[in-house]
C-alpha cells in the first residue's frame, strides 16, 4: 500500500490540523487521541512516511526504529504509567481496523484494561 500524504496523522504532522501534544523528538510525535479509550489514550508517531508497523519494520532505518521506540518508553514514563502499567497497540491492515493509514502506537492506561481481546463466538 502506497503512503497517502493526505492522510491526518500527515497532516497532523505538517502542522495543518492541531493536536495536543505530550512529547516531540526528531523521530516522534506524540499526541492525545481524539476519542480516548482510557483515561490515558497516547498516540506515538513516526516522523517518516510509513504506512502500518509491517511497513515501518520492513522499511525504515535502523535508527529511526530506535529512535522510536525510545519515544514510546519516554512516554509512557513521562505519563507515569511505568509502575501502573499499560498497553501497546498497533493496527496493521483490515482485520485489525487500522483506521489512519500511517504508522502508530496507542498507549492506553490508567486504569485496569481488562482483558485483552473481547473473545467472539
Ligand atoms: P487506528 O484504528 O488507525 O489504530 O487508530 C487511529 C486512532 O486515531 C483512533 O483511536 C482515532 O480516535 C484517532 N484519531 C483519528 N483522527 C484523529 C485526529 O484528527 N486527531 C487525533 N488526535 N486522533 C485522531
Amino acid at each position: 500500500m502506497a503512503y497517502d500524504d493526505g492522510n491526518i496523522f500527515a497532516r497532523i504532522l505538517r502542522g495543518e490540523i492541531p493536536n495536543k501534544t505530550v512529547y516531540e523528538d526528531e523521530h516522534a510525535l506524540a499526541f492525545h487521541d481524539i476519542r480516548p479509550q482510557a483515561p490515558v489514550h497516547v498516540l506515538v508517531i513516526p516522523k517518516g512516511r510509513y504506512v502500518s508497523s509491517d511497513d515501518f519494520g520492513a522499511e525504515a532505518p535502523a535508527e529511526a526504529i530506535a529512535g522510536f521506540w525510545h519515544a514510546v518508553s519516554r512516554v509512557a514514563r513521562d505519563l507515569r504509567l511505568d509502575q501502573s502499567g499499560y498497553r501497546l497497540i498497533a493496527n496493521h491492515g483490515a482485520n485489525s481496523h487500522q483506521e489512519v493509514p500511517h504508522f502508530h502506537v496507542h498507549i492506553l492506561g490508567g486504569r485496569s484494561l481488562g482483558p485483552m481481546l473481547v473473545k467472539r463466538g
